[in-house]
């Protein structure tokens, strides 16, 4: 049976896997490393439940009137510790403040990320912090449900397609005691080129990492304010080198592996049917009329307030952001991913085919720079976003 009347569109986010009743569905990753659905027929009783909660083909349509700022956290601590200007922090203490839970992306003991849900300020603190790779949902979804059923406060942080993930397992978008976040998302890279990554920095550093983080905030060397690198703790020493000559990070924005879904992502646009979107607030240089000290260089965010109930939340907790009001126009200037997918690039099969035969290393020499003498990616987004 099929679960969805599209493969290509399926973004792994587990809403089938955890509608199911009897247990016929379990998610098996790809020779790309990626999750998909596969049915077990002969425990399999056709109810359909998983083709209803699929939110691809049951994608609902969203009406509301985003309200768009640019924030970010009055605590330069937490600003400090998050991707950008920290207001996914300031949502989620709310929330476990009012004895609530949140669930988002953190790791698991092999570095792996997945799902997980939080109920203290200290257990708060894995789950911030992007991290770029397709995080695992796991079985989160039947958990925010049991939460959810027992009156608790719920926060729930994902990419778009986990949010919409959600949304279609619970059938509906309107519980009073749920708030979903979701992010502006370039595309979700595997988690085997991710593994792929540390294992040979492990293999160089002969040590597994005590810490991990993609964007790491530290001193710009030439101008105020921060650089951000990627950096790998290990026990007696350390990897830290600028996310510009980092080669994860050269990967991950060539787009080379990220999953087949990003490429037609069925959850672009400005109507989104989470009740936050945060995202960097990218090309805050080019707007006039900003104040030169709120322009730090050390993690500004867009926040998009898309509902009623995100609205009153919002209001609560402003008075611990620093904020200026701003529109969509201004909000997409360098951010295009929030109404357009990624390109496939040229090198991409190659890239996949061959990431057993050589390193990260060599795959982004081999496939990225070739593609890009090409330039057909840079070429085509460029008359994409020009329409
Ligand atoms: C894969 C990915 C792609 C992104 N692409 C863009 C982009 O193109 N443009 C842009 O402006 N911003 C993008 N972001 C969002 C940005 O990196 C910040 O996460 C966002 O601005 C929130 O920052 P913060 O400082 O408020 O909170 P932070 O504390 O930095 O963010 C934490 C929250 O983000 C969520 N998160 C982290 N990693 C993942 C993951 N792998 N999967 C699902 N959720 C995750 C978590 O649930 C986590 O709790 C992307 C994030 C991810 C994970």
């Amino acid at each position: 049976m099929n679960i969805i009347s599209d493969i290509k569109k399926c973004t792994g986010c587990s809403a089938c896997y955890n509608s199911c009743g009897v247990g016929a569905i379990k998610m098996e990753s790809d020779e790309n490393g990626f999750l998909y659905p596969k049915v077990d027929e002969s425990k399999c009783v056709k109810c359909l439940k998983c083709q209803r909660a699929c939110p691809v083909d049951n994608k609902s349509e969203v009406k509301n009137n985003p309200l768009y700022y640019i924030c970010k956290n009055k605590d330069e601590d937490i600003r400090k510790k998050s991707s950008s200007g920290g207001i996914f922090t300031i949502l989620a203490q709310y929330v476990v403040e009012s004895g609530g839970v949140v669930y988002g992306a953190g790791f698991d003991n092999e570095w792996k990320v997945v799902h997980t849900r939080a109920d203290s300020a200290e257990t708060l603190q894995c789950l911030r912090g992007s991290k770029y790779v397709q995080s695992e949902i796991g079985s989160t979804f039947s958990d925010v449900k049991k939460d959810l059923d027992n009156g608790k406060k719920v926060l729930f942080s994902g990419t778009p397609c986990q949010i919409g993930g959600l949304v279609g397992f619970l059938g509906k978008r309107e519980y009073e005691n749920l708030i979903t976040v979701d992010l502006i998302c370039h595309g979700v890279p595997s988690p085997k080129v991710w593994k792929k990554y540390l294992d040979e920095l492990n293999h160089k550093y002969s040590a597994t990492p005590v810490e991990v983080n993609f964007r790491y905030k530290d001193n710009h060397p030439t101008k105020p304010g921060f650089s951000n690198y990627m950096y790998v703790e290990y026990e007696n020493s350390c990897y830290k080198k600028n996310r510009n000559d980092d080669v994860y990070w050269g990967v991950f924005l060539s787009d080379l592996p990220l999953r087949d879904s990003c490429f037609d992502c069925s959850f672009k646009g400005k109507h989104r049917q989470s009740d936050f979107t945060l995202a960097d607030f990218l090309g805050i240089d080019r707007l006039e009329n900003i104040d030169k000290d709120f322009t730090d260089n050390k993690g500004i965010s867009l926040v998009i307030v898309n509902s009623e109930k995100a609205q009153k939340i919002f209001d609560i907790v402003s008075d611990k952001m620093i904020l200026r009001e701003t529109d969509f126009e201004k909000s997409i200037i360098k951010n295009q991913m929030m109404i357009s997918s990624a390109i496939a690039p040229f090198g991409r099969n190659g890239f996949f085919k061959n990431l057993e035969k050589y390193n990260i290393e060599q795959l982004y020499k081999k496939y990225y720079v070739n593609g890009e003498k090409f330039g057909y990616g840079k070429v085509i987004r460029k008359l994409k976003t020009m329409k």
